[in-house]
């Protein structure tokens, strides 16, 4: 899948879409999610243009990667959420149901999470 410049994250990174901000560095820009699953539910995009997490990983440099994966450390350490704890979530592609087609993690806390996952029958 070619990256989409019109994506809404990719406006967010141009600053033609507004978000309240978290944490932001070189590699990355983390926000709160508008449609919040948990107390605390904030996004870490880094600043390239990946669509996802396998074109992350396959084309990004050792730089980017590192420098996104310690962003989205820190944005939860600013959130206040090391102590309770958080998940780290980043769906990818069709089966995920992957929505905005650049790359995302989803930190969510500030409450027990319960389940990772509904559990399936069969
Ligand atoms: P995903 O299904 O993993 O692609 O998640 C996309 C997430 O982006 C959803 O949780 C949306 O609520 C969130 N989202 C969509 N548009 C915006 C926006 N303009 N600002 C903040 N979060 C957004």
């Amino acid at each position: 899948m070619s990256y989409d410049d019109n994506n809404v994250f990719a406006r967010i990174l141009r600053g033609e879409l507004p978000c309240r901000k978290v944490y932001e560095d070189d590699h990355a820009l983390a926000f709160h999610d508008i449609n919040p699953l948990a107390p605390v539910h904030v996004l870490v995009i880094p600043k390239g243009r990946y669509v996802d997490m396998s074109d992350f990983t396959e084309n990004a440099s050792d730089a980017e990667i590192a420098g996104f994966f310690r962003a989205v450390g820190r944005t939860a350490e600013r959130l206040g959420l090391k102590e309770g704890g958080y998940r780290v979530l980043s769906n990818c592609g069709r089966d995920a149901n992957q929505e905005v087609p650049h790359l995302h993690v989803h930190i969510f806390g500030g409450a027990n999470l319960g389940p990772m996952l509904r559990r399936r029958d069969g």
